[in-house]
């Protein structure tokens, strides 16, 4: 019987089965040796699978389909009660505060270009050099209005990396502050709360590029203090398409528009334009309404999970994958901020003596896994690290489960002891 139930125990352990449905993820595919495996898709903190929940969402809102905001039947009445009550939904799941904006755009890397536009003209972004592209090109662009894009090279663990921003917003006078909430190379998290604290006290603001974090952790905009956070419906359990910029209505108003057209304006004369306030200003175009219907019902089932629960999930998931690269000869787990309070579910590796691309092609055609390789959008970070052609990465999330884990460690097991 003792064993009857340490097997029951076993079987609901964090991590040991999914911790909600997602679409797909028992699909057979081929190998190159012949057969079939069950997929193991561990490269979801690209694109993640969308929920089930999600799907069934789409699904209710389709037959409404029609244009938002001055159409007058009913659909289009639905369609536009989708897409604002939407914002409340995805704002509430980021803990964004009563009058703070929620801006539609396609991803994360429309959020940040959207803010881009929107710092002051002259005014100076500050970033760290272990940052996506998207929170590092953004800035580059708004050179022609006098801004300017500082990158300050991270150091090698989280006390070190808050001392370099310390000393680098009382160098020189910093509007903004980006930083991300969790690294899509590391997972590992910085701390939003304290990094608020010394951007404010130097007169700044600070965004934060939460494209790994909001799918992984909770996000406490208001309880952090952070001024705006991005994030991509396709990360979050969602279709492609969607997305958003949530935060500090000032900026936003002010600034540039995104995409200058129809839905943006309050009135156009020949010659000149009075722009609407946002969000209206940068959502220019007929608006992505399912994608932001999806998004809005993935984050009501990511915020309806139990506390902790996510958490959980993924650190099992995480530590099982961590300690088993420990134990396979040549594997080296790679590392930029030792002492992260917490790490969400990517891990990137290397394997001696052999090139990312290889190891990653025989787990997909051998083994059935998906994982990633390449410098990740980070090549700045990569390079500092030593690592110019690049890594193998492999991410967990709410539809992973121990036995993928397994297979992608068996995997490279067998690579490593018999070569490719
Ligand atoms: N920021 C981080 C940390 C990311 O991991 C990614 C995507 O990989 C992005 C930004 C960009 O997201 P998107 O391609 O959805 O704009």
């Amino acid at each position: 019987r003792r064993r009857r139930a340490s097997a029951a125990a076993r079987s609901t352990a964090p991590g040991s089965q999914p911790l909600l449905p997602v679409v797909g993820g028992d699909e057979e595919v081929p190998l190159v040796t012949g057969g079939t495996a069950r997929y193991v898709n561990l490269d979801v903190a690209a694109s993640a699978p969308a929920l089930a929940w999600v799907a069934e969402h789409v699904e209710r809102v389709l037959p409404l389909y029609a244009s938002v905001h001055r159409g007058a039947g009913y659909a289009s009445q639905v369609s536009t009660a989708v897409l604002e009550g939407a914002r409340g939904t995805v704002g509430g799941f980021l803990g964004a505060r009563e009058d703070d904006v929620v801006v539609w755009t396609r991803n994360t890397t429309d959020a940040l270009a959207v803010l881009a536009g929107c710092v002051p003209d002259g005014g100076s972004v500050l970033a760290l050099d272990l940052e996506h592209h998207a929170n590092l090109l953004p800035w580059r662009t708004q050179a022609h209005r006098g801004v300017t894009a500082r990158v300050v090279e991270a150091a090698p663990d989280v006390e070190g990396t808050v001392a370099v921003l310390e000393r680098a917003l009382a160098a020189e006078p910093t509007s903004l502050l980006a930083v991300t909430g969790a690294s899509n190379v590391t997972g590992e998290e910085l701390p939003l709360g304290r990094l608020a604290a010394l951007a404010h006290a130097a007169g700044a603001r600070l965004v934060v590029d939460a494209a790994q974090l909001a799918p992984h952790r909770p996000v406490d905009v208001a309880g952090d203090d952070v001024d705006w956070v991005a994030v991509s419906g396709h990360k979050l359990y969602a279709p492609f398409g969607a997305g958003a910029l949530v935060g500090r209505r000032d900026w936003l108003d002010a600034g540039t528009p995104h995409l200058a057209g129809g839905g943006a304006v309050e009135e156009v004369g020949s010659d000149d334009v009075r722009w609407a306030a946002a969000p209206a200003r940068h959502e220019g175009g007929t608006p992505n309404v399912l994608g932001v219907a999806a998004l809005a019902a993935a984050c009501e089932a990511l915020g309806a999970l139990g506390e902790g629960a996510l958490e959980a999930h993924e650190a099992a998931l995480r530590e099982r994958l961590v300690d088993g690269l420990a134990q396979v000869p040549g594997v080296r787990v790679v590392r930029t901020l030792d002492g992260a309070a917490s790490a969400i579910g990517v891990v990137t590796f290397t394997v001696e003596g052999l090139a990312p691309g290889l190891v990653a092609a025989v787990l997909s055609a051998e083994h059935g896994v998906g994982v990633r390789d390449g410098r990740f959008c980070a090549h700045p970070l990569l390079a500092r690290l030593g690592l110019p052609a690049g890594a193998v990465r492999a991410s967990v999330g709410v539809g992973s489960r121990a036995a993928d884990v397994d297979r992608l460690l068996d995997g490279l097991r067998r690579l490593v002891a018999e070569g490719p």
